[in-house]
């Protein structure tokens, strides 16, 4: 077994999206390849109803995939499938644009105005970015939660973790989405197979990844909840750590334990045009999607 090194850890920068919806985005319209067949990760937790009501409302997306992920609060969408539903706190949304779809996905927040979760995109491979569109909305009593003897909780939104395998099926990128809660003090290690690209990202309490310094683990300086800990390597909320190769992922949870999603999956490793909403692989498919939007004909799947 190897350890994945920690390779960059970087906090998740303030952005407007959307009709002015104030969020925080820990990856996109940078280097697509850096986290292939991941293009963009966005946090939209937000406690101020003004900063996100006003959504995301009617948008394109094609060649790639959405994962919205609520936590609290609720998100309601319809397309131009004629899907309509509400998001609420705990379940996923999967979104396979495939060659095209038109959709407004609005947040509504919660009693006490806090709007939770997270998007992510997934690129889809040249063979399948003209595939057609389909929506997973799966509740969340559906996705599995596993409970370790430690008291780590991991709910297994997609792949295969502990014995669970998610809900989410037939996805291109063969990824696997968990949402990893681990207690105060507790060390943890996670496999994820070789071939894939991985990262987390830290949105509850903080703690300590193995690194380059500490390829062995975590390294120790103080006891946490009868622990040991290495206080001054701990990631906290709103941080995209991103792993280098290896085999397995090693953290050991800060005194307030912590929360973060682990994400990985099989690089693509296609070349990339993309614009705004829509990712394809040349520029000439962006004209075409271009072109499809201006005459009617972006929508080929119609409900
Ligand atoms: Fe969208």
């Amino acid at each position: 077994m190897s350890i994945r090194p920690t390779i960059e850890t970087r906090a998740a920068m303030p952005t407007m999206e959307g009709a002015g919806v104030k969020l925080h985005r820990a990856f996109g319209f940078q280097d697509p390849t850096e986290l292939d067949p991941f293009l963009l990760f966005d946090d939209f937790r937000n406690e101020r109803p003004e900063d996100y009501l006003r959504g995301f409302p009617w948008h394109p997306h094609r060649g790639i995939e959405t994962i919205t992920y609520v936590l609290a609060g609720t998100v309601e969408h319809s397309d131009s499938l004629g899907n309509t539903g509400t998001l609420g706190a705990g379940d996923v949304q999967w979104m396979t644009a495939g060659s095209g779809i038109m959709h407004q996905e609005m947040p509504a927040g919660n009693a006490r105005g806090q709007m939770h979760g997270f998007q992510l995109w997934g690129n889809l491979p040249s063979s399948q970015k003209m595939t057609a569109p389909r929506y997973q909305d799966i509740t969340s009593a559906d996705i599995p939660e596993v409970i370790d003897d430690d008291g780590t909780r991991v709910r297994v939104i997609t792949g295969e973790f502990w014995g669970q395998t998610g809900p989410v099926d037939g996805i291109a990128a063969d990824p696997q989405y968990l949402d990893v809660s681990i207690p105060a003090g507790v060390k943890k290690t996670f496999p994820i197979d070789t071939y894939r690209r991985a990262f987390a990202y830290v949105f509850e309490g903080r703690g300590a990844f193995a690194d380059a310094s500490s390829p062995t683990g975590v390294l120790v300086e103080k006891e946490v909840a009868g622990r040991e800990i290495k206080l001054r390597d701990m990631t906290g909320d709103r941080t995209l750590v991103r792993f280098g190769t290896g085999d397995e992922v090693t953290v050991q949870a800060g005194p307030e334990g912590m929360r973060f999603l682990l994400i990985s999956g099989a690089p693509i490793d296609e070349p990339v045009a993309w614009h705004g909403p829509i990712v394809m692989n040349t520029q000439a498919e962006l004209q075409q999607a271009m072109r499809d939007l201006r005459n009617g004909s972006f929508i080929r799947h119609p409900g």
